[in-house]
């Protein structure tokens, strides 16, 4: 068994639509980024490469790499998770914290683990998908913009 960490944050751009794990949340303020700003789906990305020690999401999809503008990073999802098989490890679960005052994350917790867990080769059993306020301290509490923490569990075969 194998354990990774993934840790991501962007600033709210109110331009953009908001997409975490790949669902559109409306009336909720996008990410900044240079692909989606999917911080949901960046965060698990560097949680399954790194119980596999492949690595992160910037080396494999470097940002600037105009192959990756605007990319779904879902589909970077779909490909780290590629990695994760050729090695020889498949997903147990992932657990995930948003961390923002908003959008409210519990609404749409279940469409996005439906989502993840499509992408993972797993079931939405093994995701979890949880909301935090930072109770209006700091950046996240200014509104500023959100961040997620993910772990996931990868096993041989
Ligand atoms: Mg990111």
């Amino acid at each position: 068994m194998r354990i990774g960490l993934g840790y991501d944050s962007h600033r709210f751009d109110p331009e953009r639509p908001c997409v975490l794990g790949g669902v559109e949340i409306p009336d909720a303020p996008g990410l900044l980024g240079f692909s989606d700003g999917d911080a949901v789906a960046h965060a698990v990305t560097d949680a399954v490469l790194g119980a596999a020690a492949l690595g992160d999401i910037g080396q494999h999809f470097p940002p600037g790499d105009e192959r990756w503008r605007g990319a779904d990073s879902m589909d970077l999802l779909r490909r780290a998770v590629g990695l994760v098989h050729e090695a020889g490890y498949r997903v147990v679960n992932v657990d995930l914290t948003v961390v923002c005052e908003r959008p409210r994350i519990g609404p749409v917790a279940g469409r996005i683990r439906e989502a993840l867990a499509s992408v993972l080769a797993v079931q939405p059993g093994d995701v979890s998908v949880k909301g935090k306020t930072n109770e209006g301290m700091g950046w996240e509490g200014r509104e500023e913009g959100l961040a997620v923490h993910a772990v996931a569990l990868l096993t041989r075969g």
